[in-house]
């Protein structure tokens, strides 16, 4: 007898099927990692945030691939967020 099983572990979420919807979240700069001043936007306080532009997506985001361009140097807050996590969840259904 054959039972088909589907693959569980088969990624639904990822990435390439998303439109960047986290990169239209506010992300603080908490520490150095080298991102271009141009992509900077500074609050009357000295606050750093990645600069988001008229249509609400970080400046750093490549508008025709959706992808990172600055990957390298990427926010520590960008490096932390989780694809597949409740809050990748929350964005997704938002944005798409
Ligand atoms: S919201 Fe989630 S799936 Fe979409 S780009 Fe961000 S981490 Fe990837
Ligand atoms: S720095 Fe890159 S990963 Fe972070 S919000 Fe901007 S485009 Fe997205």
């Amino acid at each position: 007898m054959t039972i088909n099983v589907k693959n569980l572990s088969e990624p639904t979420v990822t990435c390439s099927t998303c439109k960047a919807c986290c990169c239209r979240l506010e992300v603080l700069l908490i520490s150095e990692t080298g991102v271009p001043k141009k992509h900077i936007a500074t609050d009357k306080w000295g606050g750093e945030t990645m600069l988001r532009l008229n249509d609400g997506w970080c400046s750093a985001l490549d508008r025709k691939t959706m992808l990172c361009t600055i990957y390298e140097n990427r926010p520590w807050i960008c490096r932390e967020f989780e694809m597949g996590s409740y809050e990748c969840l929350e964005e997704r259904a938002e944005g798409m």
